[in-house]
């Protein structure tokens, strides 16, 4: 096990892929911090770390997870360019699958080192049974987290966004879902999905929306749908009232309605002609929004109909919701989070550069 941590470079495409390999971080449930007491063994260890540190010693130079170690502590200088330090140690020498993971800057293990500061913030799982200690607030727990179960979205959500209604966060859960959906469209055929799936004749005939099916446990479905025809074929139009739970972001919205978009435009992710790649999303995933919730506007969830720029414009202008009396549209950003944006702001999130 590692602790290393990307500072600084969170946002370069080249994360996403990584991201999208690994398990849905929604499995993973937040951890709460606490302050640790540096346990005197330690802190004799981190003084020998910092004296090598001085004296260039290569085991602080060199990136590395356990060039420094010793019988209950192994580590090493986990981000050379912010000279930040992962270690794990084993608190009880009678329990081998404890472990304490601590992520320390240069500066603060030389506070450590000369008795300046006795504590390190980590933090702990929600079950007290559980004894491990994690560097990060979404550390994975093998105690405690499944990464196969998508476990309380709505919670993780709530938590971040505290001041926003029950609905919104509804809505922010349904975005996260639906983008991961064209995240792995995207990691299996090499391109962002198309705003529509063509006909032989070069036609539009049904939305980008059925396209995601596969992507969102939805491929019995999909096999159902008549791909070769429009959206209103009497085969499809059978398919209307079966849309999925994701699409459908309020109670109050009928059949075969929904109120989720993409943004028709040469400078969104969805331009009407081509496909995108990641080279194309200049600005980085985590700023540029996928799709969008507006409820302002609604279309049958199979019809190959979105909104253009001119449209969010003018619904960010209109829409009120909340209880802070914000206008928010909800966007899923192509990093795959959901974000929720007020006014004219959602216009620059769109921009792919
Ligand atoms: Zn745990």
């Amino acid at each position: 096990m590692t602790v290393k941590r990307v500072i600084a470079s969170e946002h370069q495409r080249r994360d996403l892929e990584d991201s999208f390999a690994k398990d849905s971080p929604m499995a993973i449930v937040n951890k709460y911090p606490v302050d640790v007491e540096v346990p005197e063994r330690l802190v004799h260890f981190w003084r020998d770390v910092v004296s090598r540190i001085d004296a260039k010693d290569p085991s602080t130079i060199y990136e590395s997870d356990d060039l420094l170690q010793c019988e209950f502590v192994y580590g090493g200088l986990a981000d050379p360019d912010n000279r930040y330090f992962g270690f794990t140690y084993f608190p009880f020498d009678e329990d081998p699958d404890t472990e304490w993971e601590f992520f320390l800057s240069e500066s603060e293990l030389r506070r450590i080192a000369s008795g300046l500061q006795q504590s390190i913030q980590a933090f702990r799982c929600q079950d007290p049974r559980c004894l491990l200690m994690h560097s990060a607030p979404d550390g994975y727990c093998p105690n405690c987290d499944n990464v196969l179960d998508y476990v309380d979205e709505f919670g993780d959500m709530r938590k971040a966004y505290p001041a926003l209604d029950d609905v919104t966060i509804n809505v922010m859960v349904a975005m996260r879902r639906i983008v991961h959906g064209l995240l792995q469209s995207t990691t299996e055929n090499h391109e962002w999905p198309r705003h529509a799936i063509y006909s032989s004749n070069d036609e539009p005939i049904l939305s980008w929306r059925v396209g995601l099916l596969p992507y969102i446990d939805q491929v019995d479905l999909f096999r159902r749908v008549a791909v070769d025809e429009p959206w209103d074929s009497p085969s499809n139009r059978r398919l209307w009232n079966e849309m999925p739970s994701v699409f459908r972001t309020r109670s109050d919205l009928a059949l075969p309605d929904t109120h989720v978009t993409a943004v028709i435009d040469d400078n969104t992710m969805w331009p009407l002609r081509g496909g995108r790649h990641w080279r194309d999303v200049r600005k980085g995933t985590s700023y540029t929004a996928a799709v969008l919730e507006l409820t302002g506007w609604a279309t049958n969830w199979m019809r190959p109909d979105d909104v253009t720029l001119p449209d969010v414009l003018r619904a960010s202008r209109e829409e009120s919701r909340g209880a802070s009396g914000d206008n928010i549209i909800v966007a899923g950003m192509v990093d795959g989070n959901a974000t929720p944006f007020s006014g004219e702001a959602i216009i620059e999130g769109l921009l792919i550069g």
